[in-house]
Parts: structure tokens; C-alpha cells; sequence
């Protein structure tokens, strides 16, 4: 059984994870922090702030309720690993944002760079767009993992080369709602390979 600060999660989810990472009162802190850099850096700006799915949804939603200043948001969605726990670097759009960023400020939300192949081609792709500014804002970051050099303006934290879950992030779809991250015991994702 694994214990994070208040919440007790018993069945099946927690008993495939090896330990906990970040409880849930560390995440909810750091992102309030990353919510106020934000605030600051972005005042009269009306950023965009373009989220990632699926596994950025938790992490956008909390860091826009932590900014206090106008500001918009919305979505793509890109293919990653699919059900695999490592990169093909093969990304594909599967859905695209909803409407132009010319002349925006726009901040890319994402949960973790791991290679960092997908933000890679994401900032490409976006700055053909001709946006006033691009920045990157990660929940996670992978570093020991990275194949493509790609700037992190805002990391929430750093992040051992492990495959995590929870707080958004998934292994086959599941485990997403734990409010919390922790390492998925290897012989879970090893049985299904
Ligand atoms: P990258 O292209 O940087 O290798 O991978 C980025 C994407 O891979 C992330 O947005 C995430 O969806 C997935 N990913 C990378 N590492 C992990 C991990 O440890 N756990 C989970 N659940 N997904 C990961």
C-alpha cells in the first residue's frame, strides 16, 4: 500500500507503483509557484496557453487556476508512445488547435520531456506559425533521457529516467487520476510487452 500525504489509495492502481515521487501537497505547491512566474512574466501579455493531451489536462487545469491575469486557452493532441513505455519519435497530429496563434503569446503546457522528440517537432510546427513568443512550461523533465536539445522555460520538477504515472500521465490509459506521481513497477509494464 502506498500512502501520499492525506490520501490513502487503495485496489488496483497503487499496488503496481513502485513508490511515490511527488505527493500530492508537493505537486499542488509547485505549481502554484509555476502559476505565479507565469502571472508575472505574462502580465499584459493575454497569453495562449495551448495544453497538451491527454496527459498535461490535470497540470494545465491547476496552472490556470493558479494565474491571475487574462489569458486563453487550447488544445492539441499528438501521437507519442501510444502503448509503449519508450519514444518511436514518430509524432503525428491528431488534433490541432482550435485557432491561429499569429501574433500570440503562446506557452506549451506538456506533463513530461522525455527525448524531448515530441516538443521538438511541436515548437517547429508552431513557429511556422509565426506566434509573437513560444515558450515551453513542463510539469516533468526527464533530462538523462534527451535526445533532442529543447528549451524548458518552466520545469516543475526534474524527474529520474523511470516510467511514471499519475497527475495526468498514463500507462494504457490508466492511472491518470491519481493525484500523485509515482514509478510504475517495471515488471507491470514488462508483462504487457
Ligand atoms: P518524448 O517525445 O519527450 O520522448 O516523450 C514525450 C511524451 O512521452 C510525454 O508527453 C508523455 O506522454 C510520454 N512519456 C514520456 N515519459 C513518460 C513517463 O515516464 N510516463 C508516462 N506516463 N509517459 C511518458
Amino acid at each position: 500500500m502506498i500512502e501520499s500525504d492525506q490520501n490513502v489509495w487503495r485496489g488496483g492502481l497503487t499496488q503496481d507503483l513502485s513508490h511515490v515521487l511527488m505527493s500530492e501537497a508537493q505537486i499542488q505547491s509547485r505549481v502554484a509557484e509555476l502559476g505565479r512566474a507565469l502571472t508575472q512574466d505574462y502580465q499584459e501579455k493575454d497569453p495562449l496557453l495551448v495544453g497538451i493531451l491527454s496527459g498535461s489536462f490535470l497540470f494545465h487545469a491547476d496552472l490556470v487556476r493558479n494565474m491571475n491575469l487574462a489569458m486563453a486557452v487550447d488544445f492539441m493532441a499528438v501521437s507519442s508512445y501510444g502503448d509503449r513505455t519508450s519514444s518511436s519519435g514518430v509524432v503525428r497530429i491528431l488534433k490541432d488547435l482550435n485557432s491561429s496563434i499569429a501574433g500570440r503569446h503562446v506557452i506549451i503546457i506538456e506533463d513530461i520531456v522525455d527525448t524531448g522528440l515530441t516538443l521538438d517537432y511541436l515548437v517547429q510546427n508552431l513557429q511556422t506559425r509565426h506566434p509573437a513568443s513560444l515558450k515551453v512550461c513542463a510539469l516533468l523533465d526527464k533530462k538523462e533521457a534527451r535526445v533532442r536539445d529543447v528549451e524548458v522555460a518552466y520545469v516543475g520538477f526534474h524527474c529520474p529516467n523511470e516510467f511514471v504515472v499519475g497527475y495526468g500521465l498514463d500507462y494504457r490509459g490508466r492511472y491518470r487520476n491519481l493525484p500523485f506521481i509515482g514509478v510504475l513497477k517495471p515488471e507491470v509494464y514488462r508483462k504487457a510487452e
